[in-house]
């Protein structure tokens, strides 16, 4: 057992789970009651909270925790909104994560199209709008911010235009960016954004959130729902109407770490804060890994402060040994540090995350590891 005292074994350079501070630990101490008036008020003032996290006023915009993981809750937007008999969405695709959405669409049975681009571009905007024009029976955009197969940023304003102008509902995964880079969803007209705990705002895994319009979430998903469990509309009801209560067990000490989280996520500074720490974190990796002659995957205009793709080396940076990725990740983690392995198509890769509970001091610190393997 590990006592609250001793030095947690490793930080986590992933994206999420990831390190998260001990107050937010510590915070999951004791055991509550799902229907307890204490434990429904503190359900009520995270999802007031993150409305102002997101910018957005409370007569527009509404939040709907949900449990599970982030896949969870952009299963819930896409079998909710999105009918059968009405309906298409158009899912753009340059990653892991684009491509899950297609899985879903398939396995709901969701009218469909995908747009797909290479891992290390992002969408053109000229090609999205021809598609538009050559499918008029598109309803919704579906995409995602920062890509986290490759730490990809793909850019919200052109398509959040788009999806403006040729009047589409706009559905944005922001699981591993939201309250990690600033997103003025009232100024994209975004209709669902989808995050969970345990990415930006630096909680524990246990649910996720979709941050939606009001108006649309009753107009689409009331009674369209392709799963119980997952309903959002029903969720949203049950937490509105019994103020704070979840339909189902909630995820309870999920739920406290969540709180404290967001209280830190204030006292850091917000997001503007947060998103300065993250881009300290990632151009100091940046700088180092490529001082190490590490080369990243994803070029410097399209990179994310999430999350950095390396291409594996053949063999270690200036010397002729073999590269291999099992040693380094163990050399790293022994030392205090554990890192991602890849997941771009056919290049061998690993990743390095630069969110959670992570300074720039932790970042120096793991550069001297990696150091220290290179020249070992
Ligand atoms: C983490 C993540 C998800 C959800 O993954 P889960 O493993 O279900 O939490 C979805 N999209 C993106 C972009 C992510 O980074």
């Amino acid at each position: 057992m590990l006592s609250k005292e001793k030095k947690v074994p490793y930080l986590l350079l992933t994206p999420g789970p990831l390190s998260t501070s001990d107050t937010v630990r510590s915070a999951m101490w004791y055991d509550s009651c799902t229907w307890d008036q204490d434990y429904k008020s503190m359900v009520t003032s995270i999802r007031n909270k993150l409305l102002q996290v997101a910018g957005c006023d409370a007569a527009t915009y509404t939040t709907v925790l949900m449990q599970g993981s982030g896949t969870f809750g952009v299963e819930s937007v896409l079998g909710s909104s999105i009918d059968r008999k009405k309906h298409q969405v158009l899912i753009l695709q340059n990653g892991v994560y684009g491509k899950r959405m297609g899985e879903m669409a398939k396995i709901l049975e969701l009218p469909h199209l995908t747009y797909e681009v290479a891992e290390d571009k992002s969408y053109d905007v000229d090609a999205l709008e021809a598609l538009l024009k050559q499918h008029p029976s598109i309803t919704h955009i579906a995409m995602v911010h920062c890509e986290t197969t490759t730490g990809l940023l793909n850019d919200l304003e052109p398509v959040a235009k788009l999806a403006k102008n040729c009047n589409k509902y706009f559905i944005v995964d922001a699981m591993s960016s939201f309250g990690g880079i600033p997103i003025d969803m009232a100024a994209l007209n975004i209709d669902f954004l989808v995050s969970s705990a345990n990415k930006c705002i630096q909680g524990v895994p246990g649910f996720s959130f979709i941050i939606c319009k009001k108006d649309v979430l009753q107009k689409l998903c009331k009674d369209n729902a392709k799963s119980l469990s997952l309903d959002l509309y029903d969720q949203w009801h049950e937490m509105e109407a019994n103020a704070g209560k979840w339909r189902y067990t909630s995820p309870t000490h999920a739920v406290l770490a969540f709180h404290q989280a967001l209280l830190e996520l204030d006292a850091e500074g917000g997001v503007a804060a947060r998103t300065k720490r993250y881009h300290q974190n990632q151009a100091l990796l940046a700088e180092g890994m490529k001082a190490l002659q590490f080369e990243s995957y994803v070029s410097k205009a399209l990179q994310s402060p999430i999350i950095t793709t390396y291409l594996e080396p053949a063999t270690i940076p200036g010397t002729d040994k073999d590269f291999k990725f099992a040693d380094f990740y163990q050399h790293l983690k022994a030392r205090g540090f554990v890192i991602y392995p890849g997941k771009v198509t056919n290049r061998n890769s690993f990743r390095i995350g630069t969110i959670g509970h992570l300074f720039p001091e932790d970042i120096k610190r793991f550069l001297q590891q990696v150091e220290s393997f290179v020249r070992a």
